[in-house]
């Protein structure tokens, strides 16, 4: 019978997720969608040095978010309860008991300054990767080296003690990668790994495969980082007797600095000028212990769904031109065999190019939302259906939501200076003329339709010897300001006859004409 697929996304509390994790996170969730399975959160938290209080509540949220949602979770529960690894602490003594019994696991009880000598004297003898391994466990203390006496001894005095697997000196360790195709590795370049620490707390190799195969993992998706641990994981199942249920393996392409000179890292966001965080994050300096804030997806602006549809194009592709996905098209699209397996380069323009599509997409009464919102913090406000159209004509020319609200500006402030360089090309009395009869002419049209009022305009203009390209950039200069800006005819139609006309006036009035 065929496997329920399942995945799993396994963060350690020890800080904000960043974006890196947020792509397994989603590819891991989009896996699941597609093949019809489930997609649980396992909180990895065996290393209590390395809790940071609040991350876990991070996370939770940052998934919120972003919108990937879970089938199993500490949050929300599922058949293989509880999801924290401290919470299963009791669960995992008993496999490395089973490792020690088939003689694939040890005791050893080296002390923190044994180990520093055996690392002192290898280093001393030029051996490059100095390491507890199948040459050197001879050397050391361990329930291999001292005799069996001493070891029962030893363990009922309660002296400390971890456990290691015993990884053999020589065989190949292969497994296929379904990213990386065939992984070989020779066990020789593997340590032997803790897997028991002296606290009783299983490390994080032995408690992954334990709660993965517990969990009915059929998919391990993690990020690049993993692939050297990855020989050690097969081993265990291979150990425990787990391979023919053993999850296939895929690891992700790291993500690179936007120059693409070495992986993208949790400082470098705001160094820089762009988050690393889905959300912002209040922590504390690593060194001083003040408190430091690092900016957050969210709060700079970004749209869920543009965050989402940018993510998953670091590392994967649909092989066809179409870049805008929602999440239902991406899990429709999605697909392990289409991730890449070379490095993805973070663009910060792409990001700012999604927000923008995402932004403009939105319905116009959404948007107006947006704009009364911020308006009404200046003390601006304004009927909803004025606000329609403005957020209608501005919403070109906005990145983020709080653009909406400067590019609106100018129909609430007229203009305190006029763009020079314009004003100086452009701007004489006939211009000036014109452009007051036009004033004129307008207060008294019915139609204030952006059409009506440039029918107006041509006409004025022909009667004055002007063509409308002559005037344009001047009177858009009268009525804004600014050199440059939304369609100028909308923009008058919005302001109205009144305003319009009593702006240009103004302009004529200031602006000396020679
Ligand atoms: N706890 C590991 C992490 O923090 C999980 C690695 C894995 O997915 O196996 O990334």
């Amino acid at each position: 019978m065929e496997r329920e697929v399942r995945v799993r996304f396994a963060p350690s509390p020890t800080g904000p997720l960043h974006i890196g994790g947020v792509r397994t996170a989603l590819y891991n969730y989009l896996l699941a969608r597609k093949l019809g399975g489930k997609m649980l959160l396992r909180i990895e938290d065996t290393d209590q040095n390395r809790f940071v209080p609040g991350a876990e509540d991070y996370i939770r949220q940052s998934l919120e978010w972003c919108g990937i949602e879970l089938d199993e979770s500490p949050w929300n529960g599922g058949p293989h309860a509880p999801y924290r690894q401290s919470e299963r602490k009791p669960m995992y003594l008993q496999y490395a008991q089973q490792l020690i019994d088939s003689g694939h696991a040890y005791y050893a009880f080296d002390t923190p300054e044994e180990l520093d000598a055996m690392r002192a004297r290898l280093t001393a003898a030029k051996v490059p990767n100095p390491q507890y391994n199948s040459i050197t466990r001879a050397q050391m203390r361990n329930s291999l080296t001292l005799p069996a006496e001493e070891v029962k001894q030893l363990l009922e005095s309660g002296a400390p003690y971890v456990i290691r697997l015993k990884v053999p000196r020589k065989e190949e360790v292969r497994f296929n990668d379904l990213i990386r195709g065939w992984v070989v590795v020779h066990s020789s370049s593997i340590d032997d790994k803790v897997l028991m620490k002296s606290d009783g707390m299983p490390t994080y190799h032995l408690a992954n495969i334990v709660d993965d195969h517990l969990m009915e993992i059929t998919h391990v998706i993690r990020g690049e980082e993993w692939l050297p641990s990855a020989p050690l994981h097969v081993l265990l199942y291979r150990y425990l007797g787990w391979e023919d249920t053993m999850p296939q393996f895929a690891h992700l392409p790291l993500l690179l600095k936007p120059d693409g000179t070495g992986k993208l890292s949790k400082r470098d966001g705001d160094r820089l000028g762009f988050p690393v965080f889905p959300l912002e994050w209040h922590g504390k300096d690593a060194e001083t212990g003040a408190p430091t804030v690092s900016s957050g997806y969210r709060e700079s602006g970004y749209l869920p769904e543009a965050f989402i549809n940018f993510l998953a194009f670091l590392g994967w592709n649909p092989g066809s031109q179409q870049e805008l996905f929602t999440m239902s098209e991406l899990i429709e699209a999605f697909s392990i065999e289409r991730v890449s397996k070379s490095p993805a380069r973070f663009d910060q323009n792409k990001v700012r190019w999604y927000n923008e599509q995402y932004l403009r997409a939105k319905p116009d009464a959404e948007l107006a939302q947006y704009l009364t919102e911020s308006l009404q913090g200046q003390g601006v406000e304004m009927p909803t259906s004025k606000a329609e159209q403005i957020a209608a004509l501005v919403k070109e020319r906005a990145t983020f939501p709080a653009d909406l609200a400067r590019e609106a500006q100018l129909f609430f402030q007229r203009p305190a200076t006029y763009d020079e360089q314009v004003i100086s090309k452009k701007w004489n009395a006939q211009v000036a003329g014109a452009l007051k009869e036009f004033a004129g002419q307008l207060r008294a049209t019915p139609d204030t339709s952006p059409d009506g009022i440039k029918a107006l305009l041509t006409q004025v203009l022909e009667t004055q010897g002007l063509k409308i390209g002559q005037v344009l950039q001047a009177l858009r200069v009268a009525v804004t300001g600014a050199a440059a800006g939304p369609d100028l005819m909308h923009i008058m139609s919005i302001l109205g006859a009144e305003e319009t006309a009593e702006r240009i006036n103004q302009a004529v009035a200031q602006l000396p004409a020679a």
